[in-house]
Order: C-alpha cells, then structure tokens, then sequence
C-alpha cells in the first residue's frame, strides 16, 4: 500500500526536455493519470471549438495561452473521478499565476503538491529534440526519428498512420518558445525550489535513465 493517499507530481522543464515522454511512463508505474494541458488543448484544436481556434493562433506563434482558459481547464480535470489518487501534471503550471491558481484547487481537494520534478536539458539538445519528434495525430504516441523510432521509420507501431511533425516544432516558434519558457516559467523553479519540493533531473540521458533517476527521488514508499 502507498504511503501517499494521492500522489501529485509536477513535471517541469523546457519545450522537448522529456516531461511528457516521462510523463507517461510514470502514469503506468504510479497508475495515476497524465494530464497535458498541451495534449488537452491540440484536441480542442482537432475539434476545432472556439476555444481550439482561439489557443491554435496562439501555439502556432509559440505563445502562451491565457491562464484562464488553462486554469479552467485544469480545475474540471482534477476534479475527475479517475484524478482522486493523484496527478501526473505535464506542462501545467507554466506561470507564477498558474502556480497560485493550482495551490488553490489543490487545497480545495484537500492535497498537496509531492514532487516538482525538473527536467533540464540545455537549450542546443532541445532544438536536436524537438526537430525530430514526431506524433501519431490518431493516437497522440510521441516518437523522435533518431531517440525512439517507429519500427518502420515512418508510420505509428499502434495506428499504421503516418506520423506528423506538429506545427510549432518548426525552428522559429522553437526559439519563441524557449523564450517564453525562460521568462515565464523558469521563475517556477525557485518558487519549488523555496518551497522544499523541487528535484532537478539530468535530462539528457538516455530516457531510462532519465525515469530512473525521477523514481529514485520520488521515494520507494510511492510504490504500491
Ligand atoms: P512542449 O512540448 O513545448 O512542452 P506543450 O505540448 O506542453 O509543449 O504545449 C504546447 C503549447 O500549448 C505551448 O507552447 C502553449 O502555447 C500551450 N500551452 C500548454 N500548456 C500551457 C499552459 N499551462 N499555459 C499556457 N499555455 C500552454
Ligand atoms: P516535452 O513533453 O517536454 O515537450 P517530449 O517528451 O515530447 O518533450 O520529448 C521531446 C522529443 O524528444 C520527443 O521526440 C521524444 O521522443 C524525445 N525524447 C524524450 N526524452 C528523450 C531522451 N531522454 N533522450 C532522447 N530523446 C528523448
Ligand atoms: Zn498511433
């Protein structure tokens, strides 16, 4: 049995330094979900709601959306039955704003934040990363051409549909987003850091590794 009655983890990083790729493997050893708001927002685009042709100009221009509407977001999906032992939380928060917005709802469910987990890559490894991945646009399965092929270089092992290169992984919105990244989001990192939660994470080695090291800090006492 868990010592932990819900386990929230924060993944924080820059644009294609792994959190997503670690997010999933962590949701199948924890069995808690992996909430994207990066993955919840492209299926508003796919849907095309106003909201997904609202925040679409927005990604495309490697911006932020606006914390209302993440927030929004955020605060119905943590509410969801299958979120009650805990979240794996992968691109959110990205601003002090957020940060606050998610000590509230939080507290409102009467939990508390476990780990923030960094995991940095420096910025030329990042611009190697995110100009070879790739996505599944049925399944949403993230592969890079070079780290973690497909096994026929082309099309998803689950779908048999051709990958896509997702329109902000393009060289110019890159750079914007690193930007963004280093105004706006890398203050979260000493804000943790104060509050005694944050554990940084070389995350440029291998992905096994990568998880290894993210386990060995979460704490055995996690595991069921
Ligand atoms: P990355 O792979 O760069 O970490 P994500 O898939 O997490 O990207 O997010 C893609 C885009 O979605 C971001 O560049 C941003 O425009 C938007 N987005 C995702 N999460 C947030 C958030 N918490 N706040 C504002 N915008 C967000
Ligand atoms: P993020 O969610 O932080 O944007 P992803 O998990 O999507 O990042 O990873 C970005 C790209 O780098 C993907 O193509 C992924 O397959 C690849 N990748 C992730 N972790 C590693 C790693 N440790 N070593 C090499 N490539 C990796
Ligand atoms: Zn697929």
């Amino acid at each position: 049995m868990s010592m932990y009655r819900s386990l929230n983890l924060v993944m924080l990083g820059p644009p294609g330094s792994g959190k997503g790729t670690q997010a999933k493997f962590l949701s199948e050893r924890y069995r808690i979900p992996h909430v994207s708001t990066g993955d919840m927002l492209r299926e508003e685009v796919r849907n095309r709601t106003t909201l997904g042709l609202k925040a679409k100009e927005i990604m495309d221009q490697g911006g932020l959306v606006s914390d209302e509407i993440v927030s929004a977001m955020i605060l119905k999906r943590l509410d969801q039955e299958d979120c009650a032992r805990g979240v794996i939380l992968d691109g959110y928060p990205r601003t002090v704003e957020q940060a606050h917005v998610l000590d509230g709802i939080l507290a409102e469910l009467g939990r508390a934040l476990e780990r923030v987990i960094l995991v940095d890559v420096p910025d030329e490894e990042i611009v190697r990363r995110l100009g070879g991945r790739r996505s599944c646009p049925k399944c949403g399965k993230v592969y890079h051409l070079i780290y973690s092929p497909p096994a026929d270089g082309v099309h998803c092992d689950v779908c048999g549909i051709e990958l896509v290169q997702r329109d902000d992984d393009k060289e110019e919105v890159i750079r914007q987003r690193l930007i963004q990244y280093h105004e706006k989001t890398q203050p979260l990192v000493e804000l943790y850091e104060q509050r005694g939660l944050l554990v940084e994470i070389d995350g440029s080695q291998d992905m096994e590794a990568v998880t290894a090291a993210i386990v060995d800090a979460i704490g055995a006492s996690a595991d069921q």
